[in-house]
């Protein structure tokens, strides 16, 4: 039981990392445009980074230190030119964590909100989280490797994986640094390397409180930060400021732009079309929401009626109980005709 509530937490605030990251993995690159590129990364968001004369625009920094060293060592793969800017979408830690592992000279580029939310969410979190919940897991997980008296079983060799895995992680995560970023903005924040221009919009509360979006304007291609989960259940967390409502406005809003591909927060780049899934997602959720609501359903029967298998959607699934709380909460606190689009 103590090791489920342990994952529920860090599936919460260090989600979509894995405990492998022993040494440096390899993380696949696609050019989406001239001299854009995206990394898909599977241990946290996805990374956007264009190559200037002038240097490298990055987008997102990872989970953990070692994950954004092994983002470098990838930029590095494709160009010796410095990494210049990096833009940070939103305040989860797997975009930002990694900052650590980026160069110290680095500019960061964010939402003015994005600092504040550091403080107020994950440096006590991460506190908590090595001070108290890893030591104990630890002491857990050593103490059931004692009481295996077969030190060659298959059970033990796993759980020492395990426990190593482990220990490398809180080795790891004990390097995070919460930089303060050079540049803050508001609303919009727009610059210009070389002859490329960059613009970086805060849309208002969708994902969070300060996610913002990364436009690559000489290319057509944006970087939604989580704003988009390209075929997964979306993280809808309350307390960061979700707003599915506006979420759906902004995504509506961005497909009427000039847009050709989408760098998602998490799963595969997409075409324009990701972000009119993303917003149809929760469309249908909240009809369906609203018919049960209707017919009388109260929350708990909702819940148990709406299953993952009814969507097209693979991974996070316990995040579907979570988005219907969020949508019946705003549903029923707005009132019903308030969802028309
Ligand atoms: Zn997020």
């Amino acid at each position: 039981m103590k090791i489920r509530i342990i994952f529920t937490l860090i599936v919460i605030y260090f989600f979509s990392l894995s405990f492998t990251a022993r040494s440096q993995n390899e993380l696949e690159v696609k050019e989406l445009s001239y001299k854009l590129y995206a990394i898909i990364n599977p241990q946290g968001g996805n990374i956007a980074f264009l190559v200037t004369r002038k240097g490298v625009v990055v987008v997102d920094a990872g989970s953990t230190p070692q994950n954004g060293r092994d983002i470098v060592e990838t930029i590095r793969s494709v160009t010796k030119k410095p990494i210049k800017y990096l833009i940070l979408t939103h305040l989860h830690g797997d975009h930002v964590n990694g900052v650590a592992g980026f160069p110290d000279d680095v500019t960061i580029i964010a939402h003015k909100d994005l600092e504040a939310n550091n403080t107020k969410f994950n440096k006590e979190n991460l506190e908590n989280y090595m001070e108290n919940i890893l030591p104990e897991h630890l002491a857990n997980l050593r103490k059931q490797l004692d009481s295996i008296s077969d030190k060659e079983s298959e059970e033990y060799l796993e759980l020492i994986e395990t426990y190593n895995s482990h220990v490398d992680y809180f080795e790891n995560i004990k390097r995070i640094e919460f930089r303060k970023p050079d540049i803050t903005f508001e609303d919009y924040y727009r610059f210009k390397i070389t002859d490329q221009r960059i613009m970086l919009e805060y849309p208002g509360p969708g994902h969070t409180n300060d996610n913002i979006v990364v436009k690559f304007s000489n290319h057509n291609v944006i970087h939604t930060g989580d704003l988009v989960f390209n075929g997964s259940f979306p993280y809808t967390i309350v307390e960061h400021g979700v707003d599915i409502y506006n979420w759906v406005r902004i995504l509506d809003d961005l497909y009427k732009e000039n847009i050709t591909t989408v760098v998602p927060g998490h799963g595969e780049i997409g075409r324009k079309i990701a972000l009119k899934d993303q917003s149809d997602y929760f469309k249908d959720l909240s009809r369906r929401i609203e018919e049960l609501k209707n017919a009388g359903y109260d929350l708990e029967e909702i819940k148990e009626k709406i299953k993952h298998s009814d969507f097209r959607l693979k991974g996070h699934e316990n995040q579907l109980a979570v988005n219907i709380e969020v949508i019946y909460s705003e549903l029923t606190s707005k009132g019903r005709e308030w969802w028309k689009f």
